[in-house]
């Protein structure tokens, strides 16, 4: 069988240098916020062109982080996609903050500035926050989405869980709104053995609030004088994100040069592949096309030995938990379309050109 992902083939093409990372931190007797951190913090921020990261526990914590620091309270709404992992809807409820959903754009997945706009006509004063996300590797229109937000006076936070690497107009996604907000969980871009996230930034209001947050409020050891939680990277988490860090452009390479093999050669002409667009570096998280009758496709290709994955089965609020009609100022029909047609092909760095040639010819196969 084929996965879908394959996390343990990053650690086999790299075991010698990750155990020698993960040896070093054990001997080193420091395991939490010591020196790896504050190395990956540094190059973390150095690979995107920001003034600083944080290393914080996930990819969900960094989201709702972001917001605390950027002002956002109970009963604040938030707008964002429900086409989405639900981490992003978790990260606002969790403040206690109100989601206030928009459409996707059909071909890219991502918030549809139209009605991005309509939702803040109509929500008068009620959203205090955007949060963007950059789906599947595909980055968001950020040009457009950060000048409506602008006119509304609303800051802008990216969810760049799914796009490491990603750019748009030769700038790293995380450095277009005001705060960038990273997963390291395992089968992403960059991908940790464990949990861990981060947040990047270059205003350096943010910076020592954001690092306050994240250790129960402490101002300086043992004095908080905000609220604050616990949520910081570990040692060995950064160690090894340090070293997967290194490789992560070449990683995103041999992601594009799979996608642009399944443009060519996955021969169908009832599915729409992913779409590029002008000035958009796209890293391919994921490689989604939309088929008619998806859910016969994707037993069709186990059947051949192709594990494929939904991403998402549901929209958010199409989940019980979030299924409320004041979290739904706007109509969402292409958020409603896309999960049913939605099919994430096999993608991971590692793919041997045969298997990419195997996905090519199942695929074409079961479309005939
Ligand atoms: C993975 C993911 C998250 C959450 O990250 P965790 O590290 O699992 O908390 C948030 N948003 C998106 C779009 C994701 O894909």
């Amino acid at each position: 069988m084929i996965p879908q992902s394959s996390p343990v083939s990053a650690y086999l093409r790299q075991r010698d240098v990750i155990d020698a990372a993960i040896r070093r931190v054990l001997a080193s007797g420091r395991y939490v916020l010591g020196d790896e951190v504050r190395r990956f913090e540094s190059e973390f921020a150095t690979a995107h062109r920001a003034a600083w990261t944080v290393g914080v526990a996930s990819g969900t914590d960094a989201v709702e982080l972001a917001l605390r620091v950027l002002g956002v309270g109970p009963g604040d709404g938030v707008v964002t996609v429900s086409h989405t992992a639900v981490a992003t809807v978790a990260a606002i409820a969790r403040i206690g903050a109100v989601p206030l959903f928009v459409d996707v754009d059909q071909e890219r997945y991502t918030m549809s500035p139209r009605s991005l706009r309509e939702a803040l006509e109509c929500t008068a004063g009620r959203a205090k926050a955007v949060v963007a996300v950059h789906l599947y590797g595909q980055p968001a229109d950020m040009p457009e989405i950060l000048a409506i937000a602008r006119e509304y006076g609303l800051p802008v936070v990216e969810d760049c869980a799914q796009a490491h690497g990603a750019s748009v107009d030769g700038r790293p996604v995380g450095t277009w709104g005001d705060l960038g907000c990273f997963s390291f969980y395992p089968t992403k871009n960059l991908g940790a053995f464990g949990d861990g996230g981060a947040v990047v930034g270059s205003d350096e209001r943010h910076l020592n609030p954001l690092r306050a947050l994240r250790e129960y409020g402490w101002e300086t050891r043992y004095v908080s004088r905000k609220f604050g939680v616990n949520s910081r990277l570990d040692e060995l988490q950064a160690a090894v994100l340090r070293v997967r860090l290194a490789v992560l452009d070449d990683d995103n390479r041999r992601r594009r040069r799979i996608a642009e093999l399944y443009d060519e050669r996955i021969d169908a002409d009832c599915i729409a592949k992913p779409r590029r667009f002008p000035g958009a570096e796209h890293v391919y998280h994921q490689y989604v096309i939309q088929a008619p009758q998806r859910d016969q496709l994707q037993k069709a290709l186990a059947d051949l030995g192709v594990a494929t994955l939904v991403h998402y089965p549901r929209a958010v609020h199409q989940q019980p938990a979030y299924d409320d009609e004041s979290f739904r100022p706007v109509a969402l029909p292409n958020t409603e379309s896309v999960v049913s047609r939605v099919l994430s092909l096999p993608m991971f760095p590692e793919m041997t050109l045969e298997q990419v040639e195997t996905v090519c010819a199942a695929v074409t196969r079961c479309l005939r």
